[in-house]
């Protein structure tokens, strides 16, 4: 059986806080348990919240705290050919579809069908344009007009027929692709969207356990049909409790008290820190 590889990808869009400290100190003790590798990705697609100076921050402040991973590190940004292949994979096998909606217009759809299904961070995309006659999305794209690309859920579920995946808190899981409806697969500023490039990633780097926090649990059923889809391999997943503040909170960029950066420049030491977390080991 080959050694567990492991990874932690945070994107730099603000310091590392205790939070994200716990979800990578939790990757490498899995790892290390398992007598595997380590990885650090930086998932920068987003280049409008991304910042290089964060991802400086991010090495140094994770080499502070003790972690030593491998090199090179890959960032996705540097690899936007490798998603709009994928992109044109799942072009291949008709499951994707241009989407011209802006947010207003999704609300606004939302709000006129009443019972629209929710997913877990809302109201799932309506399928607006998923409807578009092929007259009408050839006329818009040869319009030029702005949009990102949708997979079609539940077309894409139905070719891959029933799926399952683990998830080591949780056990065994029927993979429940329609949660999220329609997921953006291209974002309109970005040829690549957070499912494609990690589900892309985790089977190109030959990730076989998957540790994240517990609020992308639901992610993972999308990622298990794009897994499914692209022919990628399925690794394990370890989903785990979200590490919270003393009000109950999860770490946010507003929790500046607690970036490692503020931890260190108040004197605390790595061990101490690594103990905040819940790392006394
Ligand atoms: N980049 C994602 C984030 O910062 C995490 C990706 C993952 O672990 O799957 O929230």
């Amino acid at each position: 059986m080959p050694a567990a590889v492991t990874r932690f990808a945070p994107s730099p869009t603000g310091l590392i806080h205790l939070g994200s400290a716990y979800s990578a100190l939790f990757a490498e003790r899995a790892a290390r348990q398992a007598g595997g590798r380590f990885l650090l990705r930086i998932e920068d697609i987003d280049e409008t919240r991304c910042r290089p100076e964060f991802t400086d921050a991010i090495f140094a402040d994770l080499a502070w705290l003790g972690l030593r991973w491998e090199e090179p590190v890959r960032r996705q940004a540097q690899h936007f050919a490798d998603y709009r292949a994928a992109l044109q994979r799942l072009g291949a096998m008709d499951l994707i579809y241009p989407c011209f909606c802006t947010r207003t217009e999704i609300a606004a759809e939302i709000a006129a069908a009443a019972g629209a299904p929710h997913g877990d961070g809302g109201p799932l995309y309506p399928g607006t344009c998923r409807r578009l006659t092929p007259y009408e999305r050839k006329a818009r794209l040869e319009r030029g007009d702005n949009h990102a690309l949708r997979l079609d859920v539940a077309k894409a579920a139905a070719i891959a027929g029933p799926l399952r995946w683990r998830d080591r808190e949780s056990g065994e899981q029927d993979a429940r692709p329609a949660l999220l409806g329609d997921v953006v697969v291209a974002r309109k500023d970005t040829p690549a969207s957070y499912h494609l490039a990690v589900t892309h990633d985790d089977h190109l780097q030959g990730v076989t356990l998957v540790t994240r926090g517990e609020d992308l649990f639901v992610a993972t059923h999308i990622h298990r049909l794009l897994q499914a889809l692209l022919g990628y391999a399925t690794p394990d997943y370890h989903h785990h409790r979200l590490l919270l503040g003393t009000d109950g909170r999860r770490f946010a960029k507003r929790d500046r008290a607690l970036t490692l950066h503020a931890l260190r420049a108040a004197g605390r030491t790595p061990a101490e820190v690594r103990a905040l977390a819940g790392f006394a080991d």
